[in-house]
């Protein structure tokens, strides 16, 4: 790291943050293109109720990148000068530039969902199982819509689903009607369940058969309950870094104008 007065300052911002695999992950990028020099990126804990004090601290700053987690996405929305049209789409914004004292809010989750996807199958014309109505719901029904699936939505709370499904022109069900997921081709989990390294999954492993690509957002330590029924029953997997790498690829271009080296930065989280 070769911090100079004219490093730039780029950061994930959440509550909690502490969790954060971001700081590594982009830190590695800009050593590995030898521009540490003039990026450094880092992890700020904001509180919830303090997202308005800390867009006008980074006005002042000039702090040049933001990366949003839970729970700024949506909040930090109107504080912005201008929201890119495919992020009002979504509803969120988890990536912030400052471009010359301009704070520009962006969306790359959805690019978190659609690569890793598009490297296992096709999209077009399938029928997709999004579990869950919220944030990265929000994004995953932007990708898979925008590639001509079919959306399937289930969620705990039903009206969310609804609202969900009529906003992307898909097809609301409610988690008791679970067992529809054996139609599908491809299951996608958004809801935090596993997150706790717990053997809870919404999703029964005797509805999931070797035809499925089975993607959970959800990344912790070890995999979770359903990425492990989804090996077991033969089906394609992918589990939730894969979102956090192709989401932050993205970021890297915003805040770098450079491609993302993304072996170095997937190398980075090898391990943690
Ligand atoms: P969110 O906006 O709070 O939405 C959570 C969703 O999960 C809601 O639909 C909620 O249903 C449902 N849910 C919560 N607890 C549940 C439970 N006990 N049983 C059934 N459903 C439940 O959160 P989010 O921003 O979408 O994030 C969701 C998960 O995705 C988190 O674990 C997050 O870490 C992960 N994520 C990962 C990445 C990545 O890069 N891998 C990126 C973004 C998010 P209701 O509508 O009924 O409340």
């Amino acid at each position: 790291m070769n911090i100079t007065a004219r490093t730039k300052i780029c950061m994930v911002i959440g509550d909690p943050v502490e969790h954060s695999l971001s700081p590594q992950m982009h830190n590695a990028g800009y050593a590995a293109l030898g521009i540490d020099d003039q990026y450094v990126y880092v992890a700020c804990h904001v509180d919830v109720k303090k997202i308005d004090d800390f867009i006008i601290g980074v006005r002042a700053m000039r702090i040049h990148g933001i990366s949003c987690t839970i729970p700024h996405k949506i909040a930090v929305m109107p504080l912005l000068d201008e929201v890119e049209s495919i992020a009002k789409k979504i509803g969120a914004v988890n990536t912030i530039v400052n471009e010359k004292g301009k704070l520009i809010g962006y969306n790359t989750d959805w690019l978190g969902v659609l690569n890793p996807l598009e490297q296992r199958t096709t999209l077009k014309g399938k029928t997709v199982a999004l579990i869950g109505a919220g944030g990265a719901a929000r994004a995953a029904a932007f990708a898979v819509v925008s590639k001509d699936a079919k959306l399937t939505v289930y969620n705990r709370t039903a009206e969310k689903a609804e609202k969900l499904a009529k906003e992307f022109t898909g097809e609301a069900f409610s988690l008791s009607e679970i067992e529809n997921v054996k139609s599908a081709d491809i299951i996608i989990n958004t809801t935090p369940i596993g997150l706790d390294e717990t053997n809870e999954t919404l999703i029964p492993k005797k509805y999931i058969t070797d035809k499925h690509v089975i993607f959970d957002a959800v990344y912790g330590i070890s995999e979770t309950q359903l990425i492990k029924d989804a090996k077991k029953q033969g089906a394609q997997i992918i589990p939730g870094i894969e979102m956090l790498f192709h989401q932050g690829f993205a970021q890297f271009i915003l805040f770098t104008g450079y491609e993302a080296p993304a072996e170095k930065m997937v190398a980075s989280l090898r391990g943690v």
